[in-house]
């Protein structure tokens, strides 16, 4: 998906498709596929309305997701500049902080050291995706009470 700038959308207006699909110089069936993806729209009568906020916001998060491209299976490389799943699946665990840590491997591709920073109520999900070694002293810690921290399980 291209990078549209979310800011063209004026916030105190609303749009029908075709009002937005020129603000954003897209064709009417792609603002059809962001309402289908979840950009809200006002369906009571025709033509239907999206709220310029609204479309904001979409395409402001639109643009967030596309940052996070790893999925929970996967480390980001930064020599292949791609996700990656770990060789052999198989990542290390280093804690930071009593919160955090870091989960270690090499790339399967290119052989690098990738990395990916966790908390540690991310570490239980993370065990049943990787082959996942940790500290022995962490085997018995519960930190499941740091909700905040689960951004790879949030969707
Ligand atoms: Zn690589």
């Amino acid at each position: 998906m291209a990078n549209y700038n979310p800011n063209l959308a004026k916030i105190n207006r609303n749009y029908t498709f075709e009002e937005l699909a020129e603000v954003f110089g897209v064709h009417k069936n792609t603002v059809s596929a962001w309402v289908k993806n979840g950009l809200p729209c006002l369906k009571e009568k025709r033509p239907f309305l999206i709220l310029g906020i609204e479309a904001r916001l979409f395409l402001q998060n639109q643009r967030l997701d596309k940052k996070q491209k790893c999925k929970p299976s996967e480390l980001f490389c930064m020599r292949c500049k791609a996700p990656t799943k770990p060789a052999e699946n198989y990542v290390e665990y280093l804690p930071l902080s009593a919160t955090k840590g870091r989960l270690t491997g090499f790339c399967s591709s290119c052989e690098c050291v990738v990395n990916k920073f966790i908390s540690n109520a991310d570490l239980e999900r993370y065990s049943a995706l990787f082959d996942l070694t940790k500290p022995k002293e962490l085997e018995h810690i519960n930190d499941s009470d740091n909700p905040l921290l689960n951004s790879d399980f949030k969707k």
